[in-house]
């Protein structure tokens, strides 16, 4: 067992020396004699076994019986707060500094045995004289010091080599670097950082020529232990120095690393123009620098700045470094601040954790095995909404104090919760954690009913959040109550980072909200029309036949997409619709139709070998469109085409149409995911075109025969998108935050409109108006919304519980009309002058 001292031990290198010690201070006895006593730092020697002697180095009967029995003395002592310049110079102190060096260090030479080893750091400085540039100094060269801490250096460097004792001098050339509470700020690289790090400005005197020599801290503390491990080096003097650089080289890598930092150069005289040790020495016993300047400036400025801390009050991280092989992998997370507290905790599918928050710490959870939903709410602001997302195996949450949460268990699972901080289970309610309850029973079942924990095209799991919501009624669910019961679904937008899909976070059960559907296609003249051309360009394009051609429409609604084709005597015609009411009212069109989804149990009940399959508007209305697909494909004859619209993803995210997102839209295409979609059957996507219905739309052409000619509107379309940031998840992040922007504005210029007195009657019922109003949180305000479509009358929108009224109830022009339905907002305004001077958009509140 070695006996080691470490005079000084808590100082800036100390504390990096001691922290190598840590490893093996069980085996060998290692004490620090230190003068200062700080809390933390004695905290953790104590915790890493290591002595600490609070004692004076100049007091010798409190130190010499430690320093009777060292094998080692690092002797770090010193008074470090010296004078750099002449001008500086204070004699008080510079004499007090001599005294200390002198008296502590005849205390160590006299008080240790004969074979005990000191090793002691002297300074560059010792050859601050000189007044040429001198790069590689060797240790033989002539020192020259000036000034009072070179000068006692010096003589510490005397009373050692001349003591006869083994004896090692390590020259230290400027010491950087990042360290605890002892970081010492008054060295060019650390200040340079730390004025970086506040993007202040480093003034470089004489521009900063000035030639300098520096090493790395841990290095520093590394060469201490070298030079102690190795018995074969004795007696001996090393420069301890890696960087040979100049002060403005210094400032560049500074600026480098944070542009914002400014640069002013003065012309004056040059003290002198510095000078460099050589290392050459050192390298050939061995010793190796492991550390860098560019790095330690890096870290130094990162630490000290102020760091891009994420938004999210809740953030799910994967492990990053990973290293994979064939025993399996391993990954890291970083943590920012210490912990000091592990809980272990499992958990049974099917079960709650949490329902609480932390008013003071930040929780920290790390999924070992299994799988849950988190949800989380926002306690400091009161207009915050719900969010769940889903937290996989690997994955570390972070949630913020004061942000209320709730763990509902879709299977076995095992998590590690990190604690900073206590977590008396006495104090619970009381300091580190307050009860509130998020998910009780009835939603924990809704959420384990309906979470989507997969991508829907790809089946990857590497799903992404694009925009919460929050929970939200199905917007075409009227309520025929006032207090009429209605379940709310988390309505949240994920991206899929495999395949560039996004799709809903949950799945609602589809018979909930298509068994009887109150949405006419027909009714509307736009979509009549659209149909109508539609029709004649397919019958022209694809050369279609009137007594051959066999057209089948899915979820064909009213038949309206039908109705042009059987107009046109076409004889062979067939509609798909789940919803009863429509299929019925079709029937009675004489337009033929089977009431049912189109799955594979149903495919029996249809004819196959169809020419053309329309699918308009229902390929984003199913959670099984691989189903979907494969029925359609089933159904084609070999030289058919399926022809697919679907709202155009690129339109919402570009025109922030928001309020396109509800639960009937499970899916929220682009061509990029489309045509990776396609790519997993026999088929594909051989045309595409943009069409402006629902706000925007995409029209793909789906071809079974591989061999088919790909039309050039596909690689532009592709071209246009990858511009745009499709396959990039900050372009999602950012229509994310457009939209809480939204959100804000909305609330604030609603206030502003309800201040002029005047009743707010809203235009309009369309299911966008309500996933916006839910989304505002807006429903006093509007005092009724009157429709056009009779079947809604009488009925509430859910959530917010707005009557829905015939347009008669309103019985003066004295209030404000609210258009609900903006993109009819013209042709409203234009017929309804009757009932209101004053017609506001609302998406002109947006902004
Ligand atoms: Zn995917």
């Amino acid at each position: 067992m070695k006996k080691i001292v470490i005079t000084g031990g808590i100082g800036y290198i100390g504390t990096e020396l001691c922290k190598i010690y840590s490893g093996e201070s069980w085996n060998n006895k290692i004490t620090v004699i230190d003068n200062r006593f700080i809390s933390e730092r004695v905290n953790q020697l104590r915790s890493w076994n290591i002595d600490f002697i609070h004692a004076d180095m100049t007091d010798l009967e409190s130190v010499n019986h430690h320093l009777r029995e060292a094998d080692v003395v690092h002797h770090l002592v010193g008074i470090t707060d010296v004078s750099r310049i002449k001008e500086e110079s204070n004699s008080d102190k510079d004499s007090k500094m001599k005294e200390v060096a002198e008296k502590s260090t005849s205390i160590v030479l006299s008080e240790t045995s004969k074979n005990c080893k000191i090793i002691f750091p002297s300074t560059h400085v010792v050859f601050e004289g000189k007044k040429d540039l001198i790069k590689d100094i060797k240790e033989d060269y002539e020192k020259f010091p000036v000034l009072a801490y070179s000068t006692s250096k010096d003589l510490n460097e005397k009373q050692i080599t001349e003591s006869g004792k083994n004896y090692i001098i390590l020259r230290l050339a400027s010491v950087y670097g990042y360290s605890t509470d002892t970081t010492r700020l008054n060295i060019m690289p650390n200040l340079f950082s730390q004025i970086a790090s506040q993007n202040g400005t480093i003034k470089l005197f004489a521009g900063g020529k000035q030639l300098k020599c520096l090493v790395p801290l841990i290095d520093v503390a590394r060469c201490f232990k070298f030079m102690e491990e190795r018995n074969d080096i004795k007696s001996d003097i090393f420069n301890l120095s890696k960087d040979q650089i100049t002060v403005e080289q210094v400032a560049d890598i500074c600026k480098k690393i944070n542009p914002k930092v400014k640069i002013v150069k003065t012309d004056d005289r040059i003290p002198n123009p510095g000078y460099g040790l050589s290392n050459k020495k050192l390298l050939s016993v061995g010793f190796k620098f492991l550390y860098g300047l560019e790095e330690s400036i890096k870290e130094m400025i990162y630490k000290w700045s102020k760091q891009n801390i994420t938004r999210n009050l809740e953030n799910v991280k994967k492990g990053e470094k990973e290293f994979v092989d064939e025993r399996g992998k391993i990954s890291n997370h970083e943590l920012p601040e210490p912990i000091n507290l592990i809980g272990y905790i499992d958990s049974k599918k099917g079960t709650v954790r949490a329902n609480h928050f932390h008013p003071i710490q930040e929780q920290k959870c790390l999924l070992v095995k299994g799988q849950f939903i988190s949800v989380y709410k926002d306690l400091l602001n009161k207009n915050s909404q719900k969010v769940t997302h889903v937290v996989n195996e690997g994955d570390l949450i972070v949630t913020k104090p004061n942000v209320a949460h709730a763990m509902v268990f879709t299977k076995d699972s095992v998590f590690l919760n990190l604690v900073r901080g206590e977590r008396e289970h006495e104090n619970y309610g009381v300091t580190h954690t307050k009860r509130y309850v998020l998910v009780k029973e009835d939603e924990k079942n809704l959420l384990m009913n309906s979470y989507k924990f997969d991508c829907r095209s790809c089946g990857k799991t590497n799903l992404k959040r694009v925009v919460s919501l929050g929970y939200q009624p199905l917007a075409n669910n009227l309520l025929n109550k006032k207090d009429a019961k209605c379940e709310l679904y988390p309505l949240e937008m994920n991206y899929c980072k495999d395949c560039h899909n996004c799709q809903l976070s949950v799945v609602v059960d589809p018979r909930k909200m298509f068994s009887n559907y109150l949405y006419l296609s027909s009714t509307s003249l736009t979509f009549t029309k659209h149909f109508e051309n539609a029709s004649q360009k397919y019958i022209k394009e694809l050369k279609l036949s009137p007594k051959k051609s066999y057209i089948m429409d899915i979820g064909s609604n009213d038949g309206i997409a039908l109705k042009p084709f059987k107009n046109l005597g076409f004889k062979k015609i067939l509609g798909i619709e789940p919803a009863k009411n429509l299929a019925k009212l079709a029937n009675k069109n004489k337009i033929k139709t089977i009431n049912c989804f189109l799955d594979k149990k149903n495919l029996k009940k249809i004819k196959k070998n169809a020419d053309i399959i329309l699918a308009s508007n229902v390929f984003a209305h199913s959670d099984k469109l691989k189903e979907m697909a494969e029925c359609m494909l089933r159904l084609l004859k070999k030289s058919g085409t399926i022809i697919i619209e679907v709202q155009y993803l690129l339109n919402t995210l570009q025109d922030l149409t928001f309020d396109n997102i509800y639960h009937e839209h499970y899916n929220y295409w682009s061509l990029t995911s489309l045509i990776n979609f396609f790519k997993q059957f026999d088929a594909k996507i051989v045309k595409a075109e943009k069409i402006d219905t629902h706000g925007g739309s995409l029209r793909i052409y789906v071809k079974k025969d591989r061999n088919s000619k790909i039309d050039k509107s596909i690689k532009n379309l592709l071209e246009e998108e990858e511009k745009f940031g499709i396959k990039n998840y900050k372009t999602y992040e950012m229509f994310s935050e457009k939209i809480y922007q939204i959100q804000k504005n909305v609330k604030k210029n609603i206030k502003k409109l309800k201040s002029n007195g005047k009743k707010i009657i809203g235009y309009g019922s369309p299911a966008k108006a309500t996933t916006a109003l839910n989304f505002f949180g807006i429903s006093d305000e509007i005092d009724f919304v009157v429709e056009d479509n009779k079947l809604k009358h009488g009925k509430f929108i859910p959530g917010v519980k707005i009557p829905i009224l015939s347009k008669d109830k309103i019985l003066d022009k004295n209030g404000t009309i609210l258009v609900l339905a903006w993109n009819f907002y013209n042709d409203i305004k234009n017929n309804n002058t009757n009932l209101s001077d004053d017609f506001v958009n609302i998406k002109d509140l947006e902004k």
